[in-house]
């Protein structure tokens, strides 16, 4: 790629109040995504952005459209942020918080589990901005304490993940219910066939961005596999555990085992928090800022509980089970790692897991490196009886998505013409 890489948001052509709210924030280069994002956003065009977990995304939407924005409250919203999960909705947040302080642009968030009647407040407060969950901006358009009428910006950031989780029937709602005449920008960490369809339902002649997969975690997290079975594994981790001093985010496939190990966890003296779908928004917010602050040295959570999360300088992410598809390994393991730090990511693998494990070191194109006193895997060639026998995702063979292509904005104009 022959794309200039600025090496300062100086040249980005951006304001002084919010070059001074990126210092402030203690950013002192733009990341390739940002570089390569920002000029055509604040230029008002369309942007496909794909760029793995912890390439400084939230920044490379948020700057442009802060900047955007700015001065001109018309008391709507103007700009709406779509993201998977109400933890990733919370950070989105947060940095427009930062970023958006000098030039006074303010977001609400609107995300299922949280107090509707508070969401409403927060909206009467006239925000800018809203950084929503899919299903529960809906739920706001039908109790119509949402317009979406004036939105002139829409970002649909971790793409792949709102499909993945099943967001598709509400995106298409949401598409459907704002102007044409708008700005989007969509991110995704990768570009699936049903990821190009929502691309081709929602922006128009974008200026597209890939940021290499060969920058993914693999460079920069050290991997090791350990193979053993499913009942050594809480053994395997609490020896870890007392190898170093590292923070330690832990993965298990369902929210019974995250429970379970928690419990496990803690009782051997670890301070451990859990996170997983059945708990509240206030139990995963302190679980994080635990983890975060320290308070906490071992987050165990589900995929989708630790969706997003950015927690700088975990030291140690552990799959403590494999993940059901090869992109969650991806996404799992670029919870360390991120922007420059590096750290190191283990894998728990018994003989069941045979097949994940090929199927994410080809996406990986590599072989992930056994751990030192690993043990050989106990029937290497054996593959497990029934492949799908954890595998809630992967029945999903060329499903048509239901996206339809954007029209163009002369097609609606059928009336006054
Ligand atoms: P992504 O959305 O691509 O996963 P995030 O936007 O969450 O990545 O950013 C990952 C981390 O990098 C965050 O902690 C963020 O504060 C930090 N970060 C983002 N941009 C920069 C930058 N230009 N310089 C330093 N750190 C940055
Ligand atoms: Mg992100």
């Amino acid at each position: 790629m022959h794309t200039t890489v600025h090496s300062s948001f100086k040249d980005l052509g951006l304001s002084e109040a919010i070059l001074h709210d990126i210092t402030k924030t203690g950013y002192t280069e733009p990341t390739p995504i940002q570089a390569q994002a920002i000029p055509p956003g604040l230029a008002g065009r369309d942007v496909l952005g794909c760029a793995q977990t912890g390439t400084g995304k939230t920044a490379a939407f948020v700057i442009p459209m802060v900047e955007r924005l700015a001065g001109k409250s018309e008391g709507f919203p103007r700009g709406l942020i779509l993201a998977p999960t109400r933890e990733l909705a919370i950070q989105i947040q947060e940095t427009i918080e930062k970023l958006g302080r000098s030039r006074r642009v303010y977001a609400t968030t609107v995300v299922g589990g949280a107090d509707m009647n508070a969401q409403i407040r927060g909206l009467r407060q006239r925000p800018d901005i809203i950084v929503a969950t899919p299903g529960r901006l809906l739920d706001h358009m039908w109790n119509g304490t949402i317009n979406l009428l004036k939105m002139r910006i829409l970002v649909l950031d971790e793409a792949d993940r709102m499909l993945d989780m099943g967001f598709a029937p509400q995106i298409n709602q949401i598409l459907e219910a704002l102007p044409e005449e708008r700005q989007t920008l969509l991110f995704s960490a990768t570009l699936p066939t049903n990821v190009a369809d929502l691309a081709r339902a929602s922006v128009k002649d974008p200026v597209r961005i890939a940021i290499g997969r060969s920058a993914a975690p693999a460079d920069r997290a050290e991997q090791a596999l350990h193979h053993t079975t499913r009942e050594d594994k809480t053994k395997l981790l609490l020896s870890l555990l007392d190898a170093d001093r590292d923070s330690v985010l832990v993965f298990t496939r369902t929210k019974h085992g995250a429970d379970r190990l928690g419990r496990a966890l803690g009782n051997a003296g670890h301070k451990v928090a859990t996170i997983h779908g059945d708990r509240s928004l206030s139990q995963r917010r302190a679980a994080l800022e635990g983890f975060r602050r320290g308070t906490f040295r071992v987050l165990v959570a589900t995929d989708v509980a630790a969706r997003g999360i950015d927690v700088a300088n975990i030291g140690h992410v552990v799959n403590y089970d494999m993940p059901n598809s090869p992109e969650d390994y991806i996404h799992r393991i670029g919870r360390t790692a991120r922007v420059k730090a590096s750290g190191r990511a283990t894998s728990f693998v018994t003989a069941d897991d045979h097949l994940q494990l090929r199927a994410i070191e080809k996406l990986l194109g590599q072989a992930i490196p056994r751990a030192a006193g690993s043990a050989a895997p106990a029937h290497p060639a054996q593959p497990a009886r029934n492949p799908r026998h954890n595998g809630q995702r992967d029945a999903r063979p060329g499903q048509p998505s239901g996206f339809r292509p954007r029209r163009p904005a002369h097609a609606r104009q059928s009336h006054g013409a």
